[in-house]
């Protein structure tokens, strides 16, 4: 390996700078107009011995272009494809299979629709689409191509589209590009590219990162990833992408934004969008066990079991998230040697570690989120773990250990990390270990942590209530009426629940000075 990775963790976020106010003249990769772009963003490239870029903002349309010239490729041998435990993360627990296959599912997936996914990756969707009975193909010219056509659909064809004539003449119901034309030079004849593979009654689906979300409120991590320095060329603002596929001929455009991504629908005929969360999940859930009974590659296997056991802890199904639960225990135990029913045993491993590589050698990606989840699992009653809350204990340190050492490879675990807080401060309340529970609950209220995201209001809200009943408990009344009246004036929801603490804490605080009265 010629190039080390290197994830935006350690001295390359102190590399991060905003607005410095120069302006730079460039042509905008989105609207083609050239002009005075301000600068938003320098960071350094992901790969070691690569100059710093800047973002500009083409004053046009709102795209974000990267002022460098030359970028690295997937699809070229180089550090990301030869990084085996890259790959592995991949399959483990980075594809997210569920937010590519989501777009899909909301535009219907009845009888024996086509699917094209261009730029597939390892080719989830495409293996989604053909399990569902449809009619799924894909193709990914880089490693992660020629890997799934191995190991998950032989209906993925490792090239580009351009190069393989059978799949280049058809029309197809869907087409599907997943964050990839933020990877190509000229956007404009990549859709049309798209376009022409479509159905004059078929819908383009695209997934790309959101210009929008670049902003110093959000976490680094996350802006690392969605920026992905060197690799990408530009970052559409919703708009520019919107009038990018209506000038490519799509009459009917919507373009969401979904936190740091865009998804885009485009069709020359009107369409409809119908969420069903609930069946959503269950059509995917039963894809990844189903998928499960016949991987043989231990990655895509765990991965796979991983993600339908987070699903069905998530969707109340404890029952089923017991039973993959044990399925997972015994495939790391035979791959890693290492018990996942016993978090000081994984805790102790993965705190060893010091490089991502190391990570993925003693002990799953996922093991911190599924640390959450089988805590969870504990505290509804399915003695998985031995206690839950050494369970979310750990699980919050090992979130912290991923995050150092590759932020932008773990925010999905990050998402759990304060929540993982709010568990182990609610049972540390339970076994009269009021200091401990104050302590966290305070660490949660200042949400201190440029590398994730902060608490959301609800989960502060929620901390701010414990640590009332918390101060409460530990004989406190007066501070305890203090820290419900703010919940009150902060959350008008809450009001009728908290009026009730705070009278127990006045009722407290009454008999306290009751002895003074007297004298
Ligand atoms: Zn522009």
């Amino acid at each position: 390996m010629s190039q080390k990775v290197r994830y935006a963790g350690g001295d390359a976020l102190a590399k991060v700078h905003w607005t410095n106010g120069t302006q730079t003249r460039m042509a905008c990769r989105a609207c083609g107009i050239e002009s005075d772009m301000a600068h938003v963003i320098s960071v350094p490239h992901v790969l070691l011995d690569k100059p710093s870029m800047g973002f500009n903002r083409c004053s046009a349309c709102g795209t974000l272009n990267c002022d460098l010239t030359v970028f690295t490729d997937y699809d070229e041998d180089n550090a990301f494809t030869e990084n085996a435990q890259w790959m592995r993360h991949y399959l483990q627990s980075g594809a997210g299979i569920d937010f590519m296959i989501r777009p899909l599912q909301r535009i219907g997936m009845r009888g024996q629709l086509s699917l094209l996914d261009v730029g597939c990756g390892v080719g989830f969707t495409v293996s989604y689409w053909n399990w569902a009975k449809g009619d799924g193909h894909g193709v990914e010219p880089s490693a992660y191509g020629r890997l799934g056509s191995r190991i998950l659909d032989d209906s993925i064809i490792p090239d580009y589209l351009s190069d393989v004539p059978a799949l280049n003449g058809r029309k197809f119901d869907r087409v599907f590009s997943s964050e990839v034309i933020e990877h190509v030079n000229d956007t404009a004849s990549f859709v049309a590219e798209l376009k022409a593979v479509t159905a004059q009654d078929g819908i383009l689906v695209l997934t790309t990162p959101n210009a929008g979300y670049i902003d110093p409120l959000n976490p680094l991590g996350v802006l690392m990833a969605a920026l992905s320095p060197g690799l990408h060329r530009l970052l559409f603002s919703q708009q520019a992408l919107e009038d990018l596929l209506r000038r490519t001929g799509f009459a009917y455009v919507s373009v969401l934004e979904v936190n740091e991504r865009l998804i885009a629908y485009a069709s020359e005929v009107p369409f409809e969008r119908i969420e069903d969360p609930a069946a959503e999940r269950k059509s995917y859930v039963r894809y990844l066990l189903d998928k499960s009974a016949t991987a043989d590659d231990p990655d895509l296997l765990s991965g796979l079991l991983f993600r339908a056991f987070k699903e069905q802890v998530n969707a109340g199904d404890f029952d089923g998230a017991l039973s993959t639960a044990n399925a997972l225990l015994a495939l790391i135990q035979g791959t890693y040697e290492l018990d996942p029913a016993n978090p000081e045993t994984m805790r102790e491993r993965v705190l060893r570690t010091s490089t991502f590589e190391e990570f993925g050698m003693v002990a799953p990606y996922f093991t911190p989120a599924y640390l959450y989840y089988a805590a969870m699992l504990t505290l509804q009653g399915k003695a998985f773990l031995p206690d839950a809350l050494r369970g979310f204990e750990v699980a919050a340190e090992l979130i912290q250990h991923g995050i150092a050492l590759a932020p932008s490879l773990f925010q999905e675990a990050a998402s759990l990390y304060w929540p993982a807080k709010l568990h182990v401060a609610i049972a540390a309340m339970r076994l009269d270990q009021h200091d401990k529970a104050k302590a966290v609950l305070q660490e949660i209220l200042d949400g201190d942590s440029h590398m994730m995201a902060r608490p959301d209001n609800a989960l502060q809200l929620r901390a701010l209530r414990e640590l009332g009943v918390a101060t409460l408990q530990s004989g406190e009344p007066e501070r305890a009426m203090a820290l419900f009246r703010q919940i009150a004036e902060r959350a008008p929801h809450m009001r009728a629940d908290v009026v009730g603490l705070y009278t127990t804490a006045h009722g407290q605080a009454q008999e306290r000075i009751r002895p003074f009265l007297k004298a």
